[in-house]
């Protein structure tokens, strides 16, 4: 017997026809509150209307976020979900962030990335006008950037970056070599790590420089080219080359957002990945939840042995392990979330939380992907884009290698060197 994609969620999947699950997860005890029940169903239907019809579309023809969601995004506030109100933003906190960050992530999981590049990132400069300004674009959509953190050289250990600032007159000149860097072409501003040279040629310490710039364009002194990736389509990822780019010490900022932004430097990236850890945990929650509100319709559409898969008891307990699993990183997600919005220091409560959380997705979108059978390995389905992208969650944000090395640095002497 052939199959044809399910009418509601597969690839071919229109606008209109789009339906919301039978039974979505509803926010539970204590986390329920009207504001937030409200603003969630705002977000799935938003999802389920926009990201997810846009993102079958717009993911298979490698084609980055498109307008309807960009500007969807922006209209609903999610570029400045933690931006104070008395700057234009939503006011809201990181449970908030992460709650939108999963319905998107049902989505895209590209949408749900893109509003992390607002949220006050790159606003943290010292003049006051210009930082409230900026504030004001982050919150309105208007101020998206990117971050240029990691090198050819240097991934998992940011504290070696090698591109430089070296002090020229009152200013410096920046050279080095970028990687990966999302949506550089594409915002409103790059955020280059790179360590300070002082006028002597000594070393001094890592900061972090706000190239403002216009959007569709590099700052003076910047060529990229895109990578070719296998997923994580809708963002494209650069490789920057930077000659001799001019800074001033008002382009030095701290990085990262109203949550956890304390500090400069490589300290404020650090305090930041805390926050973003939390989200892509979020986020992987998303695809996975996608991945298997697929297989379950999938399980009652496919008919085997005379039978629809979802009859087969093995398939049945597969599911209901798949389910369980995304439950409960849901509820982990929703506790650091809490915990962090409480004021509580959470490094490796974060690092934990990113870690099963994407090595959770990573498992969940195999088994969805296998219980399609052949038609699982095809581009006319989702479920490819959820497994694809959810093997970049234990990757970026630190890999879960280097998550694994913050618990137990945190719970074990280190080891002498
Ligand atoms: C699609 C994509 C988008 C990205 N977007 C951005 C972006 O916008 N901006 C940005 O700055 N970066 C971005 N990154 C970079 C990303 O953060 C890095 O890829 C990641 O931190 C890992 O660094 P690396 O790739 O250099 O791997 P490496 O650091 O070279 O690590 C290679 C392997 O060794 C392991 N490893 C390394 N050190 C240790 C250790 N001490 N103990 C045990 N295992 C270890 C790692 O876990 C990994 O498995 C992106 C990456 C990808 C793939």
């Amino acid at each position: 017997m052939t199959t044809t994609p399910s009418p509601t969620r597969g690839r071919n999947a229109t606008v209109t026809d789009i339906a919301l699950p039978a039974e979505p997860p509803a926010l539970q005890p204590p986390w329920a509150t009207p504001s937030r029940v409200a603003l969630l169903q705002q977000a799935r239907d938003f999802t389920y209307s926009v990201v997810l019809p846009q993102a079958n579309e717009f993911d298979r023809t490698e084609q980055t976020l498109p307008a309807a969601v960009i500007d969807g995004m922006a209209s609903l506030g999610y570029f400045g979900i933690t931006v104070p109100k008395e700057y234009g933003g939503l006011g809201l906190g990181v449970f908030e962030y992460c709650m939108f960050s999963e319905e998107l992530g049902r989505g895209w999981m590209s949408a749900a990335s893109i509003i992390a590049r607002g949220q006050g990132l790159g606003t943290r400069f010292s003049d006051p006008v210009r930082r409230e300004a900026t504030i004001r674009r982050s919150a309105l959509g208007q101020w998206v950037g990117a971050a240029a953190f990691s090198e050819p050289e240097t991934g998992s250990d940011l504290a070696s970056v090698q591109t430089v600032a070296v002090r020229d007159g009152d200013g410096y000149l920046i050279s080095g070599e970028k990687r990966w860097c999302g949506n550089a072409f594409e915002g409103d501003f790059i955020l280059v790590m790179c360590r300070i040279i002082e006028a002597d040629g000594s070393s001094g310490p890592i900061e972090t420089f706000v190239l403002e710039k216009p959007r569709n364009s590099f700052p003076t002194g910047v060529t990229g080219t895109p990578i070719e990736k296998i997923g994580y389509h809708g963002i494209v990822s650069w490789a920057l080359t930077l000659t001799d780019v001019r800074a001033t010490d008002a382009d030095i900022a701290e990085p990262f957002g109203f949550s956890g932004a304390e500090g400069r430097g490589l300290r404020a990236v650090e305090n930041g990945l805390n926050v973003a850890r939390v989200q892509t945990a979020a986020r992987a929650v998303g695809l996975a939840r996608g991945a298997v509100e697929d297989t379950i319709d999938y399980l009652q559409e496919r008919v085997q042995f005379g039978h629809p898969l979802g009859d087969f008891q093995a398939l049945r307990f597969g599911i209901a392990e798949m389910l369980a699993k995304v439950t409960q990183a849901r509820a982990f997600y929703q506790q650091v979330a809490h915990l962090m919005d409480s004021g509580v220091p959470c490094e490796k409560e974060a690092a934990m939380v990113k870690l099963v959380a994407t090595e959770m997705a990573v498992e969940v979108t195999g088994q969805a992907l296998q219980l399609h059978g052949g038609n699982g390995y095809t581009r006319e389905r989702a479920i490819e884009r959820y497994w694809r992208d959810a093997r970049l969650t234990t990757i970026f944000e630190g890999t879960s290698e280097i998550q694994r090395k913050i618990i137990s640095d945190r719970i074990l002497p280190r080891p002498a060197r």
